[in-house]
């Protein structure tokens, strides 16, 4: 391809999304990566036979849009899993099942009339911004099954009192290039209960051979399309005249960009470009990735469970086997917490494994996997569990007390 390229300055999801369809419309175009392969927070991790994925679990290819449509198309001819998708909130001694809405009718009495008054509440005009996740999410539940589900979990999340999240946060609505708010829209009732009901077919389309396949599939696009994909890219720094960026510098390699566009984290934009703007407030999520033996095997109806509970330091568990079942290996299970922190100041520790340990505070009977329903009591000190953290967010693991 002739001409100066569009760099595209990291290769996530988003970064290989933009780099395909310029490639493929015959944009000369060049992704710099700065870890040693592409993919981002979309990926896969394998160990002891199970396969993990870094960030998300589910594409949801089954309701139309721009994202969905593109990730089909991407897969297309792929092996690819399909089964139909759940995931469940812990709390007040039950599994309380999303998006399977037939859940509702088990739900206790009290709530099933705070739930049902909450939805033919007569509504007036949207009350003034901002408008907290609290506030849209107890309108739609009612103030108990908010309080119960979803009050600490936000907290244990965010790490920020609910009454403080913007909804846009739990909607997930970004803003708009001109930094322009989503407007609040209230749904009708009608719109409401299709959107529930078709919830309910909901199938996640899965790969084969984990999410990562999908940043391997693009890069190899990218690449047949005749662009270029850099990975280990340290150092970029930008040049700027009247307001354009006239040279981008990768690793001393200099470059007249038609274009960059920069899908890595805005802190580092703001670094390549020597702004003083002060940091963005971030969480550090910990993935902790562990397997164990396994004598059968569990059905896992969930593909993740959220954990409301302030006792325990996982505020979510995600179960590959509930994707790849007999995929999986047969003698062993794995499992995936996430725990966010305020610490994001902690260097990135090389991934460590070895016996589950135990840390102050931390109450074995609770403990995921074994505080959950349906699992065996804790086999402690356990050497058949192996567990890998990309960072070293615990002490060292002492033996177990029991
Ligand atoms: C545990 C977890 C669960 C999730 N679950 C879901 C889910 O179920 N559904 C869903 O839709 N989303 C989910 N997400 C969110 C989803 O993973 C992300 O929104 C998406 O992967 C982000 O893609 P991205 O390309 O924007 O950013 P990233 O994947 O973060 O990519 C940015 C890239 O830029 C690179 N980079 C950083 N700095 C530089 C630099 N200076 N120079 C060059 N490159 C740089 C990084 O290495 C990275 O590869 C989840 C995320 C997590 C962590």
């Amino acid at each position: 391809m002739q001409g100066s390229p569009i760099v595209i300055v990291g290769g996530g999801i988003a970064g290989l999304a933009c780099a395909v369809r310029l490639a493929e419309a015959g944009r000369p175009c060049l992704v710099l990566e700065r870890a040693d392969r592409v993919g981002g927070l979309l990926r896969s991790e394998t160990l002891d036979g199970v396969v993990f994925d870094y960030g998300p679990h589910v594409l949801f290819l089954d309701v139309p849009g721009v994202g969905e449509n593109f990730l089909r198309q991407t897969l297309t001819g792929r092996p690819v899993i399909r089964h139909p998708f759940a995931f469940a909130v812990a709390a007040g001694g039950r599994m309380w099942q999303f998006p399977n809405h037939l859940d509702f009718l088990r739900y206790p009495l009290r709530y099933k009339i705070e739930a049902v008054r909450a939805a033919l509440k007569r509504r007036g005009a949207p009350p003034p911004e901002p408008i907290s996740a609290e506030l849209e999410l107890s309108e739609k539940c009612g103030p108990g099954l908010y309080d119960l589900l979803f009050r600490d979990l936000f907290a244990k999340k965010a790490l920020t009192p609910p009454a403080a999240l913007h909804h846009h946060w739990l909607a997930r609505v970004d803003r708009t290039i001109d930094n322009a708010k989503e407007p609040f829209v209230r749904r009708g009732k009608a719109a409401a209960v299709i959107a529930a009901l078709s919830r309910l077919r909901q199938r996640y389309w899965y790969p084969a051979g984990g999410l990562g396949d999908v940043p391997a599939l693009l890069a190899r696009r990218i690449e047949a399309a005749g662009g270029e994909i850099v990975t280990g890219v340290t150092d970029i720094a930008l040049t700027r005249e009247n307001g354009r960026i006239t040279t981008i510098t990768a690793d001393g390699r200099a470059i007249t960009p038609a274009h960059v566009v920069w899908t890595a984290p805005l802190d580092t934009l703001n670094a390549a470009l020597g702004s003083d703007a002060p940091a963005l407030p971030s969480v550090t999520m910990r993935l902790v990735m562990l397997t164990y033996n396994r004598s059968e095997r569990t059905p896992r109806p969930f593909v993740y469970t959220y954990h409301p509970d302030p006792a325990m330091q996982a505020n979510r568990v995600y179960y590959p086997e509930s994707i790849f079942r007999e995929r999986g290996p047969a003698d062993r299970e794995g499992l995936c917490l996430e725990i966010n922190l305020e610490d994001a100041a902690e260097p990135e520790a090389k991934p460590w494994s070895g016996p589950w340990p135990t840390w102050p505070g931390w109450d074995c009977t609770r403990c995921p996997p074994f505080g959950l329903p349906g699992w065996s009591p804790c086999p402690r000190p356990c050497p058949s569990i192996r567990w890998i953290t990309r960072r070293s967010w615990l002490p060292p693991p002492p033996r177990c007390g029991r």
